[in-house]
């Protein structure tokens, strides 16, 4: 049974260099969600930054006692730092925001509402119009999710939906129970989306800082979400190489039979040339797919921890540290 009306709302934030960020983000969280503000439970996951990020939540820390910092131990990317977070939530439900206000504060009264219904285990943010983003960016975004979901069978993610969601603790759960290594958590939110639905909203620019992703990130991590959710571009070299094989076949057939009845003489440099190439082509096309594949598997198989934990501040704080900070803090 759901916690709906007594519930504790965690809002899980990764950061990696926003030291300009994190106050703005504070003020805005508690001017949007004041009434609930008691019901937070916020989680900071500090991303390796090599600014001064982590002084900051540790100050931020220091005056409001809903704030939790989990400190990786270096980068480790945005989904990686996702995971830390959902697996030190401790809310009845987690909204997934960014911090640079991207993801207005706002939005998650709406989210809470629908949450509410008892309807709903996951609700996400689907961004209205990308006018704010370049061309380039809009174009390869809209073509990414087209292609993904027509590419991947089982899992299908909303269009121009992002990280920006709440999800139920169930979802939370099941998302804690996928072992993988490869966390395209986008990928991951949807494949345990029980009951989803979407809130438009329009997407404003970065409040402070710069964004982490640049185009490089970005095709790496599209390429990565692809080769996690399918499995068919590694069955279909066969049926390929069937093909290719009897369309040779026929046209050595044809060869032997004009030479052997007609006297037809067969060109050959050209023909066998390109031939060779385009043969030569496919092979390694189907290679680099299936190298794809062997060195993801061969990271899951490693079964190296997906993150790993410098430290975690705030609420996870046991009274004999605490005692002992204070004790530290009279002697100096
Ligand atoms: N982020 C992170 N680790 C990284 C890169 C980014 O935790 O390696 C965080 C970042 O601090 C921000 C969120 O992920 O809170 C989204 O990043 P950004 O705003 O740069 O992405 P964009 O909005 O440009 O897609
Ligand atoms: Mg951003």
């Amino acid at each position: 049974m759901k916690n709906i009306n007594n519930y504790i709302l965690s809002i899980l934030v990764p950061v990696f260099n926003e030291e300009a960020s994190i106050v703005p983000f504070m003020a805005a969280l508690d001017n949007a969600l004041g009434s609930i503000r008691e019901r937070l439970d916020i989680v900071f996951v500090n991303d390796g930054s090599n600014d001064s990020t982590r002084q900051v939540i540790e100050s931020v820390i220091h005056s409001d006692s809903r704030v939790t910092l989990v400190n990786l131990a270096r980068n480790f990317g945005k989904e990686s730092a996702m995971t830390a977070g959902l697996d030190h939530v401790q809310g009845d439900a987690c909204v997934i925001m960014d911090v640079d206000l991207q993801d207005p504060p706002e939005l998650i009264l709406e989210f809470l509402a629908l949450w509410q219904t008892g309807e709903w285990d996951t609700v996400y943010g689907v961004r209205v119009d990308r006018s704010k983003d370049t061309f380039l960016k809009r174009l390869t975004a809209g073509g990414f999710y087209r292609f993904f979901n027509w590419i991947s069978s089982e899992t299908k993610i909303p269009e121009n939906a992002g990280d920006f969601r709440l999800i139920d603790r169930t979802v939370i759960e099941a998302i804690r129970q996928l072992p993988e290594r490869n966390r395209f958590m986008k990928g991951l939110l949807a494949w345990t989306a029980f009951r989803s639905t979407g809130v438009y909203f329009q997407r404003p620019e970065r409040v402070a800082g710069e964004t982490k992703f640049n185009y490089w990130k970005l095709w790496n991590f599209a390429v990565d979400g692809i080769f996690s959710f399918t499995a068919w571009p590694l069955r279909i070299w066969g049926f390929i190489g069937c093909a290719i094989s009897v369309l040779a076949f026929l046209f050595m057939l044809k060869i032997i039979i004009g030479a052997t009845f007609f006297g037809i003489k067969t060109p050959g440099y050209a023909s066998t040339i390109s031939v060779v190439l385009f043969l030569g082509g496919i092979q390694l096309i189907s290679l680099g797919i299936i190298g794809g594949y062997i060195s993801r598997m061969y990271r899951e198989l490693k079964q190296r921890p997906i993150y790993l934990i410098e430290g975690v501040y705030g609420r996870y704080q046991t009274s004999e540290q605490s005692a002992e900070q204070a004790q530290q803090s009279k002697a100096s």
